[in-house]
């Protein structure tokens, strides 16, 4: 339930965004979070603030046309919504999926705004992408669509702008097309302005490993608060993407045993624990199938076509594939198995139904906001290079993402316990994140 403020303003922000069920959803669930806020700030109601913040500062929705590998003229959309520059530039990655809508990047681009607030880096809050489908598309068809999306694009960036990153379904190839074309364009080797390049072109160390490794770390100093480690426990991990590969890669560092990785085909449970090195094999060199994994891995491995990944017995969860992946009942499944610890690594994969359960569990609930926050703050720490011509090494780099992780850990504890809710990273996440960029845009 929201306060009768809150709920006007949430009715009016319902009004002007019809359609676009996902923003909504995340713009509910900050507000239920505001609600001690609002009594003991009056001055952001004074400002607007509220409904300053759900308005983006600026959407652009564009044609991308290109050729396909038989000559035929194929049109996606394309998307950018700069939605906050209180703190800095817009950031936040680019998505390329069939799913991808105007609604779905406002929601990708509001949560962007507190998780960027929360990395304690000047950075602002967007996001964009495009309906365009990488599956199945050659090399050439990907590098001409993302020619013709950054023919338009790069009109809107900057490093002192805008500047995208990666997301699902843009990963080194697309960046590099898209990187290709900004130069091209501008005639400006402007490192800055987009992360997650490559190593030997301004790319950081620890960027590809970092939304991973961050929602494993975030797991593990919520364990270590609760008097627990990741030594000896099992871990469910969904997806197969970047964000999955390396939270199976630092669960196991951290002495975890992860069991699963997933796609939308299916998932694979591995009792002698994932082999990251097969996993990647298939999923980064040869963008295959999931149950190619079992397939190859043999005994002690097998594919479960389609069906929830959150059936396996886990002690920890990282739910790193996609928005509402994990849902009410997959929780209470979770729950009957003795989950301890929930980590979001993807953007929103728990439903709002799915936190319920584990918050009257009492299971620790790392949201998305806080626990994926490392991906985009590594890309802040790839600025940092750029800016200074520099590139750091690998230990360097780790350890400045795993003091960034425990800041953001230890804020959201103490903003919960500020706000009169002792363990709720909902609630500090969402109250930390929104007072810096409050008090910024009120300044
Ligand atoms: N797409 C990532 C996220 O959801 C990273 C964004 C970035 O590095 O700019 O935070």
């Amino acid at each position: 339930m929201l306060d009768s403020t809150l709920q006007d303003t949430f009715d009016r922000v319902l009004r002007r965004n019809p359609g676009e069920p996902e923003f909504q959803q995340a713009v509910r669930e900050v507000f239920e979070s505001l609600e001690v806020v609002q009594s003991r700030h009056p001055e952001y109601q004074d400002h607007g603030i509220l409904m300053r913040l759900c308005e983006p500062e600026r959407q652009i929705i564009f044609r991308v046309p290109w050729v396909d590998d038989e000559g035929v003229v194929q049109v996606n959309r394309g998307f950018r919504v700069e939605y906050n520059s209180a703190l800095g530039p817009y950031k936040g990655g680019l998505r390329f999926h069939p799913s991808v809508n105007l609604g779905i990047v406002k929601f990708l681009g509001f949560e962007q705004i507190f998780k960027n607030s929360l990395t304690g880096l000047p950075i602002g809050g967007g996001k964009g992408g495009s309906d365009f489908d990488p599956h199945g598309r050659s090399d050439g068809e990907v590098m001409r669509f993302c020619q013709s999306f950054m023919t338009e694009l790069h009109r809107h960036m900057g490093e002192y702008t805008d500047v995208p990153a990666g997301d699902i379904g843009v990963g080194a190839r697309e960046i590099g097309y898209l990187f290709g074309q900004y130069k091209r364009l501008t005639n400006r080797y402007e490192a800055g302005v987009l992360t997650g390049k490559g190593l030997d072109w301004g790319g950081s160390l620890v960027r590809k490993e970092a939304t991973g490794y961050g929602a494993a770390i975030f797991a593990d100093e919520m364990l270590k608060a609760r008097g627990k480690s990741f030594e000896g426990r099992r871990v469910a991990v969904s997806g197969s993407g970047n964000v999955a590969l390396y939270a199976i890669e630092k669960s196991r560092q951290l002495g975890g045993l992860p069991v699963t990785a997933s796609d939308s085909s299916g998932y694979v449970v591995d009792e002698n624990g994932i082999d990251l090195e097969l996993l990647q094999q298939i999923k980064e060199v040869e963008r295959g199938r999931i149950h190619e994994y079992a397939d190859r891995r043999g005994e002690g491995a097998r594919f479960v076509k389609g069906g929830s990944v959150w059936d396996v017995p886990a002690d920890i969860a990282l739910p790193s594939a996609t928005q509402n992946e994990l849902d009410a009942d997959a929780a209470r499944t979770l729950v009957k198995n003795g989950v301890l610890a929930v980590s979001e690594g993807a953007n929103m994969p728990c439903t709002p139904e799915a936190v319920t359960v584990f918050r009257e569990a009492e299971v620790a609930f790392g949201p998305g906001k806080a626990a994926n926050a490392g991906g985009v703050a590594t890309s802040a720490l790839e600025m940092q290079q750029n800016a200074s011509r520099d590139a750091w090494s690998f230990a360097h780099t780790e350890e400045r993402l795993t003091q960034i992780m425990k800041n953001i850990h230890t804020t959201c504890l103490e903003t919960a316990e500020d706000m009169d809710r002792p363990g709720d990273y909902v609630v500090g996440a969402n109250v930390a994140g929104f007072r810096k960029v409050a008090d910024a845009m009120i300044a």
